[in-house]
């Protein structure tokens, strides 16, 4: 499964509610402190800390549970959304079922 933009920003947010902190890296950025999910997920997500890595690979372990079969398309900009988000990554507008 090839990963997507929208993916990263899931796992972001399923990272940020378990308390880790990272960010998202396009292929041309460099740093970061755990090297994370490189192989598993593109774009690259990172954590900030080198002790959330292993809660974040856990957490990402249940995100590949998670039925991707499922998205919401915004209305606004057509980008393909997780069902989880009530905001489009891309745009910031609401999302309807
Ligand atoms: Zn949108």
């Amino acid at each position: 499964m090839a990963g997507t933009l929208a993916e990263a920003h899931l796992m972001l947010q399923l990272l940020g509610e378990s308390g880790v902190r990272g960010k998202i890296l396009n292929q041309y950025s460099q740093g970061g402190v755990g090297d994370l999910a490189a192989t598993e997920v593109l774009p690259e997500v990172w954590v900030y800390r080198d002790d959330d890595e292993t809660l974040a690979r856990k957490v990402i372990k249940s995100y590949h549970r998670v039925d991707l079969e499922k998205v919401r398309v915004c209305k606004s900009c057509g980008e393909s959304n997780p069902t989880t988000f009530e905001l489009c990554w891309q745009c910031s507008g609401a999302l309807e079922e």
